[in-house]
Order: structure tokens, then C-alpha cells, then sequence
């Protein structure tokens, strides 16, 4: 990525960290197959090895508890679909503010789906939580709870103790998606009470293309993909060493790189300054607990797909919430979810910064972002120039 470009996306995908370039590099220089006898497949294999160490650190879990897959996607269908199958659930309970993986991978599950709203302010609703899991042991059932740490939209950090604590003292399943929290905060695995968690490298200074799904042991029998039997037999296919290589340094790296204070300051000034350009603006999440990295807002009847576009023009990379596949600003089920008019949700634009930000990509983006409600403000006084 050049730096005539301010990238303020990370929440979409981060900036590869030099070391994991590195690691990938290095280990697309061994040819072979890591399940491989000879010396080639050994070297990969060992490569493996030792990113299945730096990622188990970085998670706080075991490295028999880490299963290498080729997206948080997967991981995420691995744990809905095939646990939901294999741990013999009746129901799968799932929050409103997950990401589309998990939404899309419950539906398809077959299994009975119970959806969690959100409270205005973007917390998952606990009350409701705890009504729907003892409607469930009153009758004997089990369900899989699916839940997310960090909303990948907002920030919000959802109550996660609590939800523990509620499904710990029960018979019932844990599933978190913890895709926007690794390397961000300790996630504790092992230690949790939690069944199974995704991650992703590209969240976290790594490669596109790799993620991981940690299973416990009790949960051994989640696989949804049969074959050679790699990853000890939970997730079969030729392991890529070289994207897992650039995993195990990002897991290693990206902890140091991140700095969380600075990176909530930079954002701070983000916040202030968008508001300094306008008044009403209206930041999503506000009221919650959130990740300092990122800041998600609407502007009154400025839309996303005309701002985006601006800044992309000015050289300012920022997305409206998830990425699309579609690549179209299309509504935003979180924030609807949190009550939120579909109108001004689809004015949405999310800033979300990373290890490398810096004072200047701010100062670039306040400039560029005043450029586009100048012409914003000229385009609604003389309706017909604006295009
Ligand atoms: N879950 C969350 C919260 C995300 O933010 C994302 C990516 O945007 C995913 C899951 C999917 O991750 P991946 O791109 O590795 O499939």
C-alpha cells in the first residue's frame, strides 16, 4: 500500500505487518507439502508448528486447541454448522449485531434459530439471553449460543462476562466470534468458559486467507470439511505454511504494533473534529463501551456512497460499516437493529484505524472530509449542479 493514500479500514482488513510479509515470504521459498516425510515437508511443517505456538499465545489457548482454516468465515460455519450437528443442539441462539457469517451460517444449519435483539444502545439483550435459556432448560433442551466480543461496525464491546457467567451455569454452548478483538485484548481461551471462538489474520496485521477456529476438546467432533486429515483431523486440506507463517508473525507482532492508546487518541480527534465541521452528526454507539479504533457516523443527508466516493477521490480510503461483497453501501442490519432510521443508517461511514496510523492520515482526513461537506452543502442549495 503506498502512502499517498490515507487507509483508515482496518476493521475491513489491516495493513500487512512487515514481519508476517516476511514469514510468507521466506516460506513460499520451500516448495513441498507440510504433511510431506521429506526434509521439505518438515521444514513446513515446522513452520506451522511455530505459528500454532505465536497464535495459541496471542489467544490464550492451548496449541492443541487452535485449528488453522482458510477465513474466520469458515471457522465460523465450522463451529455453527458442524457444532451445532455434532454437539447435538436443539437451537441455535444467536445475537441480531453478529456479522453475516454467523447470521447466514445459523440459517443454514437446519437447526431451530432463536434471534437476540439489541438494546438501543447496541448491547446484545441480556434479559432476553437469559428468558430464552430458561425457556430451553425447562424443557431439556441445549442450544449454542453465538455471540460476538467486538462489533466489527460499531466497536461496541458486548458484556461477555455476563453471557458467560448465564451459559456457564448451564448445560448449554458458547460460540464467540472474536474476529475484531484478537491481538486487540487478551481473549483468555483456554481459561474461558467459552467452547469454541474465530479469529482472522487479516484483522490483525496478517494475511487474507488464513484464520482460525479454537476449539475445547470436549468439542472434538466440529468438522465440516473430511479429507487427508490435517489438523488433527478437524479441518482436512493442504495446510497453506506460508499464509500461516505470515499468521504466526502477525500473532507475535501485532500485539506491539497496535497501540491502543494512541490509536483511541488519534480517533478521539477524529470524533472531534467531525464534529467541529458539523454539529449534527451522529455517532453510532456512543453510549456503550467501545473499541478506540473506531468511529462510525452519519452525517443528516449526506449519503455514504457519495462521501466514500469523494474521499476516495481525495485520497482517503474509509468504508460505510462491513465490507460488501457487492462492493454497494447496502443497509446495515446492526444499526437497525439498534433502532437507527434506515435513512440515516445509509448515510453511515465507518473510519476504523490501525497499527500504522498516524496525526496525518487525521489532519488528511478532516481536509478531505470538510472538502466533501462544502460540496455537499453547495449541491443541497443548488439542487440541479449536484450529480
Ligand atoms: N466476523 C467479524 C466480526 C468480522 O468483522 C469479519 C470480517 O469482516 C468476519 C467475521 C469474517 O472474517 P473473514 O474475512 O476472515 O472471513
Amino acid at each position: 500500500m503506498t502512502k499517498t493514500s490515507v487507509y483508515l479500514d482496518h476493521n475491513a482488513s489491516t495493513v500487512l505487518l512487515p514481519q508476517a510479509k516476511e514469514a510468507i515470504l521466506a516460506a513460499f521459498d520451500i516448495s513441498g507439502n507440510p504433511s510431506s516425510i521429506h526434509k521439505y515437508g518438515r521444514s513446513l511443517n515446522a513452520i506451522i508448528d511455530e505459528a500454532r505456538t505465536n497464535v495459541a499465545k496471542t489467544a490464550g489457548a492451548k496449541r492443541s486447541e487452535v485449528i488453522f482454516t482458510g477465513s474466520a468465515t469458515e471457522s465460523i460455519s465450522q463451529a455453527i454448522i458442524g457444532g451445532s450437528n455434532a454437539l447435538e443442539v436443539d437451537q441455535i441462539i444467536i445475537s441480531a449485531g453478529e456479522h453475516a457469517a454467523p447470521l447466514k451460517a445459523a440459517k443454514a444449519s437446519g437447526k431451530d434459530v432463536e434471534e437476540i435483539f439489541l438494546l438501543e444502545n447496541g448491547l446484545i439483550d441480556i434479559a432476553q439471553l437469559k428468558d430464552a435459556l430458561l425457556k430451553l432448560d425447562e424443557s431439556g433442551k441445549t442450544a449454542l449460543v453465538c455471540m460476538h466480543e467486538v462489533n466489527n461496525e460499531t466497536g461496541i464491546i458486548q458484556p461477555i462476562k455476563q453471557i458467560e457467567t448465564l451459559v456457564g451455569a448451564t448445560r448449554h454452548f458458547l460460540f464467540i466470534d472474536a474476529v475484531q478483538a484478537f491481538g486487540k485484548f487478551d481473549l483468555d481461551f483456554s481459561s474461558r468458559p467459552v467452547d469454541m471462538m474465530a479469529i482472522s489474520a487479516h484483522k490483525a496485521g496478517g494475511p487474507v486467507g488464513v484464520g482460525a477456529l479454537l476449539v475445547k476438546s470436549h468439542c472434538d467432533e466440529v468438522r465440516i470439511i473430511h479429507g487427508g486429515g490435517q489438523e488433527q483431523g478437524r479441518r482436512s486440506g493442504t495446510q497453506s505454511a506460508p499464509l500461516i507463517a505470515g499468521f504466526g508473525a502477525a500473532a507475535k507482532y501485532f500485539p506491539i504494533s497496535y497501540d491502543a492508546k494512541k490509536i483511541a487518541g488519534l480517533v478521539s480527534s477524529i470524533e472531534e473534529g467531525i464534529k467541529n465541521l458539523r454539529s449534527d452528526v451522529v455517532i453510532f454507539g456512543q453510549e456503550a463501551e467501545r473499541m478506540g479504533n473506531v468511529i462510525n457516523f452519519a452525517v443528516p443527508e449526506l449519503k455514504a456512497h457519495t462521501a466514500l466516493m469523494g474521499l476516495d477521490l481525495e485520497g482517503v480510503c474509509v468504508s460505510s460499516g462491513s465490507a460488501c461483497s457487492s462492493g454497494k453501501v447496502t443497509y446495515s442490519h446492526v444499526l437497525c437493529a439498534m433502532g437507527i432510521s434506515p435513512k440515516l443508517a445509509t448515510g453511515r461511514l465507518r473510519v476504523s484505524l490501525g497499527w500504522n496510523s498516524t496525526k496525518q492520515d487525521v489532519e488528511a482526513f478532516l481536509i478531505a472530509f470538510e472538502k466533501i461537506l462544502k460540496r455537499h452543502e453547495y449541491g443541497l442549495k443548488n439542487p440541479a449542479q449536484e450529480n
